[in-house]
């Protein structure tokens, strides 16, 4: 695309945020990748055993860690690892977005049952998540401000109420992302984590007329005293063990029956599958940036070896510019029609795109998996449905 330069090594554009090149123009990521070749991993396992026998030691009889959980593959891989690999008693911690597909509702409860996990849940009101999606797109520039900043509050308010002081999350944040390197993280997580690399405004900040403090409330942080107070630390799997997506996930779906679905606006059926709605949030990527979730997992395939640098570009072309099916839900939920989205679209741009037209193109095809949150799904199926007995009678 116009104005954007590539890696030259794989398909990562100058856009993504904090992305820098090298004087070669290789990007951090690939660096990052060739820095994991070269890290001690059994030396890093060795560390990771520390902390969870620390874990565990101090646990008495309540859980070791929290897991954060959504029934992606991540999750799914952490969950595996800390019961089965290193006997680690977790407590599941689900901050819902309440988008969840068909797929990753099947891929959550699944997770539960597999290995055995207590687990609490949080799920914002629906009117709720419509009143936050409509807000996100302005003051972020994406669909979804309530799920990066409900993924960032919840498990953290599980882990300081019940005394759980151990997170446990799973990709490190080098792995796919421009911002980071393995060799000595800027970004290790802490309270404002998610805040920093998602969410961008706290709940504070989203207060309006609209949405009240008290509406904003399941989307607070604890205090910085509450944190210290519960001894509150987080840790990414990823930078203990050495993560391989691709492998990982065919894994956990050949092991344990973990389903990929199609996504929208990207080739691959694994990134983000529990969500409707990840086809919006790529797109509004790409409206902003010039480029998508096709963009983002080519480069990787690129750099792994699996495809080439030409295949990438043309999966990209084929993929990001499309149309996802989501933008029709999001705009029902939102009351926006297309030509205020676009509007809104266009003023968040870069600035370096300004004068670029970004192109975009319908869908060929409707997708595999119904974009319609499954349990509104559910409910409609159910509605329709007569009574067991009045069938039974009739019959
Ligand atoms: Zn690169």
């Amino acid at each position: 695309m116009k104005n954007i330069t590539y890696c030259t090594r794989c398909t990562i554009p100058s856009t993504q945020e904090g992305v820098t090149f090298d004087e070669m123009g290789i990007c951090t990521a690939c660096i990052s990748s060739e820095e994991k070749m070269h890290i001690d991993w059994n030396k890093r396992e060795k560390d990771l055993l520390e902390i969870l026998k620390n874990a565990k030691s101090n646990s008495g009889n309540g859980y070791d860690c929290v897991l954060p959980i959504s029934g992606g593959k991540d999750s799914f891989f952490q969950a595996h690892v800390l019961t089965q690999v290193y006997d680690v008693k977790p407590l599941a911690v689900t901050f819902s977005h309440n988008w969840f597909s068909e797929t990753g509702f099947y891929n959550l409860q699944r997770c539960l049952e597999v290995f055995n996990l207590d687990h609490i849940q949080f799920t914002p009101a629906r009117n709720l998540v419509n009143k936050l999606a409509r807000k996100s797109i302005n003051v972020i520039g994406d669909s979804c401000w309530h799920c990066h900043a409900g993924v960032g509050a919840f498990p953290l308010q599980i882990a300081t109420k019940f005394k759980i002081p151990l997170l446990v999350w799973g990709e490190s944040i080098a792995e796919n992302d421009g911002r980071e390197g393995y060799g000595c993280p800027k970004i290790k997580f802490d309270r404002d984590y998610f805040t920093k690399v998602s969410a961008k405004l706290t709940a504070e900040e989203m207060v309006d007329d609209n949405l009240s403090s008290k509406d904003l409330h399941p989307f607070s942080l604890p205090s910085y005293k509450e944190i210290d107070d519960a001894g509150v630390h987080g840790i990414h799997l990823g930078d203990y063990i050495f993560w391989d997506d691709e492998r990982q996930t065919e894994w956990i779906r050949d092991t344990y029956g973990w389903k990929e679905t199609e996504m929208e606006g990207t080739y691959k059926g694994y990134k983000s599958a529990e969500c409707i709605m990840s086809g919006m949030h790529d797109f509004t990527c790409y409206l902003k940036r010039g480029y998508g979730r096709a963009t983002v997992q080519t480069a990787v395939d690129v750099r792994n070896g699996l495809l080439t640098r030409k295949e990438g570009f043309e999966l990209i072309k084929k993929h990001d510019q499309e149309i996802p099916e989501a933008l029709d839900y999001y705009l029902e939920i939102t009351g926006l029609n297309d030509n205020e989205f676009y509007r809104i679209m266009n003023s968040k741009k870069l600035k370096e795109l300004h004068e670029v037209n970004i192109p975009v193109r319908k869908k060929e095809q409707q997708n595999l998996e119904k974009i319609k949150p499954f349990v509104e799904q559910i409910i409609e199926k159910h509605l329709k449905r007569e009574d067991p007995r009045v069938l039974r009678d009739k019959k």
